[in-house]
Formats: C-alpha cells, structure tokens, sequence
C-alpha cells in the first residue's frame, strides 16, 4: 500500500528550489555555475533593521506573539497600506505570517472547498497550483503570452468564472512575466469582480516596491471590491529579508478571523525576532532602501540588451519585479547537442549542462515556451552568463 497521502503525491517540488539546488550542487562539485534561479535580492538587510533584531533578542523578545503578529506590528502594517496605497485598514484586518507564501495559503485553507476554482492567470508564480492542489481546489488557467504583457484583460476574466469559481490569485508586479497592472486595467478587472460577490481575490503585492514605472497600485483600492479582496505582502522582496520569513495579509474582517484561525493550528505567531524588526523597516520612508531598486534597474537594462542579442530568444523589457522571461519556443522541439527539447524544462537544464547557468523553466509558471532568469545577481554574472549563454546558443542557430 502507498504510504503516502494522494494530496502529497499530487503535488510537485518547487521547481525554483529544484532547480536552484541543482546548481548549488553542481558547484559544489567544482563546475563554475552562475546561479539564475532563486528570485531573492543579494543585498544585505539594512543595518537599521538588523540593529532591531538584535535589539529585540537582548529585550528578551523570546515568547510565543499572539497568532496574526504583535499588536505594535499590525499597526505599523496598516499604517503602511495607508501610507503606500491609500488602503484603509485595521490592525485586527492584518495577519502576520511566515512569509508571503504562509499567508497566501492561509487565505486559500480558509477560502476554498473540495472542488472549488481558483482562476490563475498565466503565467503565475510556481507555488499558486500547487497551494490550489494542497487544500482540494481545482486551477482554471488563463492564458497570455508575450504578445500581450503577459496580462489578462476582463473579458478573459470574465469568461473563466463560473458558479464554482471562489479566488482569482495573481501577482502584479508579477512573478515570473516583470509585469504589472496598471490602474485602468486594475479597474476593468474589479469592475468584473464586483459583479460576483461569491469572488475573493487574492492579490499578491510582494514586488510592490520594485516597479521601475510608476507608483504600485493595489486592486484593494477600488471600494467597490473592498470587502472581496485579500491583499498579500512581506518584506522579503523589498527589503532583502527573504530568510527573515516576514509576509503578511490583509483581509475583511471575517477572512482575518479565518486566518487567525488556520495559522494558530499550524505554526502560531511568527518569529518575535524578525517581528520586532520588521516594525523598523516598516516605518522606515522606503526611500532609504531605494537604492537597491535602483541597482536592479540598471542591471535590467545591462541583461536586456545582452539578452536582446540571444538568438531564438524573444524577449519583452521588465517593467517590474526582477525575472526576464523570455519566449524560447523557437528551440522547443529541436535536439540540441543530442537533448532533445520537449518543452523550456528541458531547456532550463540543457543551459545547466552546457552553458554552467542556471535559471528555472517555465513548465512549472504555466508556460512551457519560456524561461525565467533572476537578475538579482551582481553585474558581473549576469553579463558572464548572458555571455555563455549567447555563445552556447550560437553554435545551433
Ligand atoms: N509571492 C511571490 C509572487 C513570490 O515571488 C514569492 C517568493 N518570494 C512569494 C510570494 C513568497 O515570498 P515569502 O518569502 O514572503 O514567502
Ligand atoms: N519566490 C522566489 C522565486 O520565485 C523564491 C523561491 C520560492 O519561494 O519559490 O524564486
């Protein structure tokens, strides 16, 4: 008999850990790999939020908080969503979680039944299908491409919902495509939603500081849709924190209850530490952490027109979040160096093997004819690695 559970089996690894392991691995045994898996910022936490930390270990921040965060925290939390997208809520709204990923599922365990659907616009960040897969729902995919941002429009969005539809999750900044809703098309996209109350969409902000355009807004914001909407964000992206765990959501009241709930049966409070902290950054001006934005605009524009010159690559300039993603479908079908290319899987591991670069292919965000390089990476690799990729790639075109 199988031991373990179909729920578990049904599932897939995290391709971005897959793969990120498989080049730490390869390097360990001495090849020389550029790593362009893992979308995490290589800078350092500030120093003002790490003094915090420590601040709080010798005031003796070592007990259990209560489950959705410190009270101070959840304030600071709603002060920020005043501050930064206009969003009106309370600190009993706010549910601090072990990371972003922590409190996407806590709203997806609360929301959905055996069966529901949960729309996905593709493509969407690894772990939505299989969050969807781990609390019973079914994912409905829309599908965009290159040609159009990566981005769905309303009557795309209006065509997916049925009576069984009970979320629509994306993110915007997005993870992988570096696109981003603007507010015409955040409205088009609520003005659908407001006609299906039986709707909660889960909106993932997490790269909300890192857009090279204009100031982020959230789809919270229209009135209408207030009361239907989980806004998801944490400090991992922004603010360098990604191993700090810090993610929160914010919610209707009763959806809040709800995550409460879920989160006090599985993990309790997040760590007091990384709280105490987080209430630094947060009531910080982000101005004094633009700097690392900055850096990832200049080394978008570096990779973009490197990558400009890769052949059988199509690609579209990020406007936001730190991926490329571009269309590979040209290699998709042919056998390069006696590998044969079923999808940008294969790819993502023939440019492993070959060009000693690692990036995570799109099979597992919904695309199968593209790719995802990280370029929160220093200057020096990425041009190293468009380099090797670019020749690798030139012997078979
Ligand atoms: N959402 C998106 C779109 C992400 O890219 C990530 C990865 N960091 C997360 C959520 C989870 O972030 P966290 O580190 O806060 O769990
Ligand atoms: N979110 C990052 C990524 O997409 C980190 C890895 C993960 O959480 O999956 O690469």
């Amino acid at each position: 008999m199988e031991k373990l559970s179909e729920r578990l089996l049904r599932l897939r690894y995290s391709q971005t850990f897959v793969m990120s392991n498989k080049a730490r691995d390869m390097k360990a045994s001495g090849v020389d790999v550029i790593s362009l898996t893992l979308g995490e910022p290589d800078f350092d936490v500030p120093a003002n939020i790490k003094q915090a930390a420590i601040d709080a270990i010798n005031e003796n921040y070592s007990h259990y908080s209560p489950v959705p965060g410190f009270l101070d925290l959840r304030q600071a939390i709603a002060a920020k969503l005043k501050r930064d997208n206009e969003l009106d809520y309370k600190p009993s709204q706010i549910c601090v979680a072990n990371g972003a990923k922590q409190a996407i599922i806590n709203v997806l365990m609360a929301l959905v039944n055996d069966g529901d659907e949960v729309i996905l616009p593709v493509p969407y960040w690894v772990s939505y299908d299989e969050m969807v897969k781990m609390v019973g729902g079914r994912s409905v995919f829309i599908k965009t491409s290159y040609v159009n941002d990566f981005k769905i429009t309303a009557e795309q969005l209006e065509e997916a919902i049925t009576p069984k539809t009970k979320v629509l999750l994306y993110s915007s900044p997005c993870n992988p495509s570096g696109s981003y809703y603007t507010y015409d098309e955040l409205k088009s996209l609520a003005k659908v939603i407001s006609k299906y109350p039986h709707i909660t969409v889960i909106s993932d902000e997490i790269y909300e500081y890192i857009n090279y355009e204009t100031k982020h807004r959230s789809i919270a914001a229209f009135p209408e849709i207030y009361e239907q909407v989980a806004v998801i964000n944490g400090l991992s992206k922004g603010y360098a924190m990604t191993g700090w765990r810090m993610g929160y959501s914010a919610c209707p009241e009763w959806l809040a209850k709800a995550c409460d709930k879920v989160q006090g049966q599985m993990t309790s409070g997040a760590n007091t530490v990384a709280q105490r902290a987080a209430i630094t950054a947060l009531t910080t001006d982000p101005a004094e952490y633009r700097y690392m934005i900055d850096e990832f605009k200049k080394r978008r524009d570096i990779v973009y027109d490197l990558m400009k010159e890769i052949p059988g690559f199509k690609v579209l300039l990020p406007k936001s979040a730190f991926y490329f993603y571009p269309d590979i479908s040209f290699y998709i079908g042919k056998t390069l160096n006696g590998k044969e290319i079923k999808d940008s899987d294969d790819f993502a591991m023939f440019l492993l093997d070959e060009a000693h670069v690692g990036s995570v292919g799109g099979v597992s965000f919904g695309s199968p004819e593209c790719i995802r390089f990280s370029y929160a990476a220093s200057e020096v690799n990425l041009r190293e690695a468009m380099k090797r990729i670019k020749e690798t790639l030139e012997k078979y075109t």
